[in-house]
């Protein structure tokens, strides 16, 4: 049913700089979960624990409440979708992109999937730099629309688990606006991590959390943490 849960999590890449100094969270089954905060407060480094790219110093994680420490890789990728911050685009249409590792569906799912992350109108185009036909030029894609793509893979592989990093940094406004509107869209009902940057791209998470220094300071919803500020 997808619910993830950190216990009092302690890492450190070096151990005379810790990173995580006991972060514990829940992202309750269909809940959408957002971690803010500063450059180098730890919140990508979640993520990777996560997917066991690194194991705890202390602590544990749980996802439908097994402890991850005993849970092959290959098994947390199929249980938890991760959209990162930059996409890196296979040489072939949008279309071929987005069904990469889902070969078995149907055009229609890949239309339905493509149409969520908003991104329907490229998925016959090729994108810039590949091997376009003589004579046209290929599509040039934001840093959002990379995303979109990334995100229509994600849905059509349909995890029970999201885990979402905002490629909000590099993103003006307007991209950024649509991005999250993607996001609100494809979170519906999963159990979703999102990595933020900014308060003001994760209004409608069910929970805020505030990491700074590997330290939760501030937990709530965004109207409540907003009335703190
Ligand atoms: P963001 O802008 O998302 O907060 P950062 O600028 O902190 O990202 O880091 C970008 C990426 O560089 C991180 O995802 C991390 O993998 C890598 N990174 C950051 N610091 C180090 C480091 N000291 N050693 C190795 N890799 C690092
Ligand atoms: P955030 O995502 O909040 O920007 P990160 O989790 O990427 O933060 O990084 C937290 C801290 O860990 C930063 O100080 C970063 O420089 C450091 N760091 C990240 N990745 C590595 C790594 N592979 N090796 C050593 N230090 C790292």
């Amino acid at each position: 049913d997808g619910v993830v849960r950190f216990e009092n999590v302690r890492f450190a890449y070096d151990p005379a700089r810790p990173i995580l100094r006991g972060v514990s969270f829940d992202v309750p089954a269909g809940r959408t979960v957002a971690i803010v905060g500063p450059s180098g407060a730890g919140k990508s480094t979640l993520s990777r624990l996560l997917f066991r790219f690194y194991e705890p110093q202390a602590g544990r994680i749980l996802v439908d409440g097994q402890d991850i420490a005993g849970v092959r890789q290959a098994s947390l990728r199929a249980a938890i979708g991760m959209v990162p911050q930059d996409t890196v685009l296979f040489n072939d249409t949008i279309g071929y992109n987005i069904r990469y590792g889902r070969w078995d569906a149907t055009p229609a799912e890949v239309r339905a999937a493509a149409s969520l992350a908003q991104i329907d109108r490229f998925i016959s185009a090729l994108p810039e730099g590949y091997d376009t036909p003589v004579g046209e030029r290929g599509l040039k894609l934001s840093g959002g629309e990379k995303q979109r793509v990334a995100i229509a893979r994600t849905i059509l592989k349909g995890p029970p688990i999201l885990v979402l990093d905002e490629a909000t940094s590099a993103l003006d406004s307007f991209t950024e606006r649509e991005i999250q509107d993607a996001l609100d869209t494809v979170s519906q009902g999963r159990t979703t991590l999102v990595i933020a940057h900014r308060l003001s791209t994760v209004v409608n998470a069910d929970e805020i959390i505030v990491l700074d220094k590997g330290v939760i300071v501030e937990r709530g919803d965004h109207a409540t943490l907003l009335e703190q500020d």
